[in-house]
């Protein structure tokens, strides 16, 4: 069963006479006959080039909070861009930008730029900077974007690529990775008390960041254990540590002032990308004046030809406004319990060994498993395979999640309690035909 109807089979044809695979993003590629060529979205659905429709909860890997073409949104970047889009000289929306992310976030400064990528990076920089120390922390599992320093240990890792789960030290996820950068990154089991005190107890004085991403956006939505963050927030404090929120996924989707007023946390740093634009490029890096003000012109680097360029932030300007006024979250938060309780039924009901963890704005399903998951090496040990089984019959019935277990379901604030109800309907055939 393919996904693909014949004028999608014959685009995606030509798309890979001229585009290696096809696509413009390796994670965009599921083969040869279930790569998907997208017309056109509207709201909470996308269209392919058969003219099928689909529920979208791939939502671009998250950044669509609002919905696909979102008017408001397009309505401000039309406006905007008439009157120009690039200038290298500092414009009024990206003061009201950084306004409105200092005000919804609780940042005292910000720096925008175009991708998350190019937060993370820049993040980085900074913090050794600040500190003067070069090596970092992350967790298993995590992901902080297409950056050589982040790519050990991500949620692409297989198990023999991650190694003993007592040893920070993880092969690299892609080749052309220098390996002598991997002296650099430490690579630790989240949620793991112990082994990160002990890791701080040895190399504390090393350390110039921890990047968390506060909930795993990129393994199945895993939760912080209460407590873990807190900890990682102590441990930065005793050692002179730059605490890094990765909220390139929970940034403007968890909460208007994402996992930081989640969790009642504050970092010393934070990224965001994603939900700030509905789709458009644009990212930010935020953090403490005394961390921010590290860059320095002439001393520490930031900068970017696109970077608070005027069709990003004119669409930042029109969703961060829309969030602040509007029940964005709690609609999406309404509609995604919904989703969870519902699935959850159904897996009890069809006697499938299951979890449902997340949010309900970025919601995720483990199968073959009973007990919450605590860090990439437990989402591992699901039954990945009997998930894809069940996305794929849910992609032919119009209702499309990734077929990646890891990559959580998104949800927009177009998404209706009808969609939500066509869903389920859905996931329960889905269910019992991934069974057959
Ligand atoms: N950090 C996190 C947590 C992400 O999920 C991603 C992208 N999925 C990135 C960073 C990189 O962002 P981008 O793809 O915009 O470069």
């Amino acid at each position: 069963m393919s996904m693909q109807g014949p004028k999608t089979r014959e685009l995606f044809r030509k798309a890979k006479q001229y585009i290696p695979h096809g696509v413009n993003s390796n994670f965009r590629y599921w083969g040869d006959e279930d790569t998907v060529v997208v017309q056109r979205g509207k709201g909470t659905y996308i269209w392919d080039m058969d003219g099928k429709r689909y529920i979208d909860y791939r939502l671009a890997f998250g950044p669509i909070i609002l919905g696909h073409a979102y008017p408001a949104v397009n309505q401000r970047v039309k406006e905007a861009m008439d009157n120009g889009t690039l200038f290298a000289w500092t414009t009024p929306l990206e003061i009201s930008v950084a306004e409105r992310i200092c005000r919804m976030t609780g940042v005292d400064k910000v720096r925008l730029t175009n991708t998350g990528s190019e937060a993370t990076f820049h993040a980085l920089r900074i913090a050794r900077a600040y500190t003067g120390r070069e090596k970092f922390i992350k967790f298993e599992g995590q992901y902080h974007g297409m950056v050589d320093y982040f790519m050990f240990g991500t949620a692409s890792s297989s198990e023999k690529h991650l190694g003993a789960r007592t040893d920070p030290r993880t092969a690299a996820m892609s080749l052309g990775i220098p390996e002598g950068i991997g002296d650099y990154v430490l690579n630790l089991p989240f949620n793991d008390f112990e082994i990160l005190e002990e890791t701080l107890e040895k190399q504390g004085e090393q350390i110039a960041a921890i990047f968390v991403e506060p909930i795993l956006g990129n393994a199945a939505g895993i939760l912080p254990k209460p407590g873990f963050l807190e900890k990682i927030r102590e441990l930065c404090d005793k050692y002179g540590i730059v605490l890094v929120f990765d909220e390139v996924k929970t940034g403007f989707r968890i909460a208007n002032g994402g996992a930081q007023e989640y969790f009642g946390i504050r970092a010393d740093l934070v990224t965001f990308a994603k939900s700030l634009g509905n789709g458009f490029p644009i990212a930010a890096i935020g953090g403490r004046e005394e961390v921010m003000m590290t860059i320095q012109p002439g001393k520490m680097a930031h900068g970017g030809t696109y970077s608070g360029n005027v069709v990003g932030v004119a669409a930042a300007d029109a969703t961060l406004e829309i969030l602040e006024n509007e029940p964005v979250i709690e609609t999406i938060s309404a509609r995604g319990t919904a989703l969870m309780e519902g699935i959850d039924e159904i897996l009890t009901e069809q006697g499938i060994p299951h979890v449902v963890t997340g949010v309900p704005s970025m919601l995720s399903i483990l199968l073959g498993m009973e007990d919450e998951p605590h860090e990439f090496r437990d989402y591992i040990k699901g039954d990945g395979d009997l998930y894809e089984a069940i996305a794929l019959e849910l992609i032919a019935r119009g209702v499309m999640p990734d077929s990646d277990g890891r990559e959580p379901w998104f949800l927009c604030y177009a998404l209706s309690e009808d969609d939500v109800a066509y869903t389920l309907d859905a996931f329960n055939e889905a269910v019992k035909a991934a069974k057959r």
